[in-house]
């Protein structure tokens, strides 16, 4: 489990999950970056989609 920095809920992470994996929150609908495994940490993604067309 990690924490979502945005409302602070319970992120659920895969235990295979790597580092830089994309998650949603349930509760916010925040997208998140996982940064760290073991304990999972969570930071807010950067909005990539308005980057994706350069
Ligand atoms: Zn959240």
């Amino acid at each position: 489990m990690g924490e979502c920095p945005v409302c602070a809920a319970e992120v659920e992470v895969a235990k295979d999950a790597i580092s830089g994996e994309l998650l949603v929150c349930e509760d916010c609908g925040a997208e998140l970056e996982l940064i760290k495994t073991d304990p999972a940490e969570l930071a807010e993604a950067p909005s990539a989609e308005e980057d994706w067309g350069q």
